[in-house]
């Protein structure tokens, strides 16, 4: 059988989730007609105590609509050198918005509130851009599933008050740092001007993201969907999927956390891989000695059904997700100890 951990995006919908879509009562969304995508967008924006929020296709848009609402053309935006939102959304940032972005030489994809006050471009010398927005990641990305200290973002929200930025928080994964660090979501709510969460990463839902924030920011980004073409009519059957996941496969993340914990130790035990970034919830990055051929150790686990990602620079990567049967698991334990 296939272990495929090249995504948690690869996930198909599970007997239960199908029979939530097949009996979903839809209207036409567009109207906001829709009682189940209705009921999606009031239950996440009472989870994290914010006001209304708003179905998306993907993530990608609910990001580059957070960063329509709080910027203008010509201004900067400050992120990590590894932002989903610099390197993965197709430069949107300037072809939707006409920002910039000024990049921070992070630590796995989390910067210091000192690294945020040095990044703002002074607002009254005008031949700099102005700063206006911060983004921040959590869990992130490219730095491996990594879960921000909660004391930073608050110190990095202060200094957003103090320099009237908004804060915009890619919560593609939050979900992950939820449950790994066993926090309240109001805290997010309470951080951040906006938040977006995918339904289709770790969740399990095919499609779907949301962006939550307050009302007068999710009227402004129903406008910002229309003009990207994300409205979406009896688009409840996706929804009722996301409510699914929120129901059911929420907790069981734990056992993604847990997993990939296990084959951390494991490769720390391999000859051929020389460090593991630590992990911290579903994802793994490894780097392989330099006398080993990298295209080779992915084939041959390729060989043996195990797909992984090579995301250059000598970095591999796993991510474990709902589609991985604990017998797959083991067999995946068993091939890494003996590869
Ligand atoms: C997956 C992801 C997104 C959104 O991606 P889509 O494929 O558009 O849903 C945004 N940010 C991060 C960090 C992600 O991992």
């Amino acid at each position: 059988m296939e272990i495929n951990l090249i995504s948690d995006t690869i996930t198909r919908p599970t007997e239960g989730m199908l029979q939530a879509m097949m009996t979903a009562e839809v209207g036409d969304d567009v109207y906001k007609l829709d009682p189940t995508v209705n009921e999606l967008e009031a239950r996440l924006a009472k989870m994290f105590g914010m006001e209304d929020a708003l179905f998306f296709p993907s993530g990608t848009m609910a990001n580059q609509a957070a960063i329509k609402l709080h910027t203008n053309y010509g201004e900067q935006l400050i992120c990590d050198k590894w932002a989903h939102v610099y390197n993965y959304e197709g430069g949107g940032v300037s072809f939707n918005s006409g920002v910039s972005c000024k990049l921070i030489d992070g630590d796995r994809g989390m910067f210091t509130a000192n690294q945020v006050i040095e990044a703002i471009n002074p607002p009254d010398f005008y031949h700099s851009p102005l700063t206006t927005l911060v983004c921040v990641e959590n869990t992130t990305n490219k730095g491996g599933g990594a879960c921000w200290d909660i004391e930073e973002l608050k110190k990095i929200q202060q200094v957003c008050i103090d320099h009237g930025l908004k804060y915009h928080l890619d919560g593609a994964r939050l979900f992950n740092a939820i449950v790994a660090k066993n926090h309240d979501p109001k805290i997010f709510g309470e951080m951040f001007d906006t938040i977006s969460i995918c339904l289709s990463k770790g969740l399990g839902a095919p499609i779907g993201s949301v962006l939550i924030g307050s009302k007068e920011y999710i009227a402004k980004a129903l406008r910002v969907r229309k003009v990207l073409g994300g409205g979406m009519r009896q688009v409840g059957y996706l929804a009722a999927a996301a409510l699914y996941a929120l129901d059911n496969h929420i907790e069981r993340l734990a056992i993604d956390h847990d997993r990939a914990k296990e084959v951390e130790r494991i490769l720390l035990h391999n000859d051929k891989v020389v460090s593991v970034e630590t992990v911290e919830t579903n994802i793994v990055i490894f780097n392989l000695k330099e006398e080993v051929d990298i295209d080779k150790y992915v084939s041959n686990l390729a060989s043996k059904n195990v797909f992984i990602s090579n995301m250059g620079q000598g970095k591999l990567r796993m991510v474990f997700h709902l589609d991985i049967s604990t017998e797959m698991f083991e067999n995946l334990c068993d091939i890494l100890r003996k590869q």
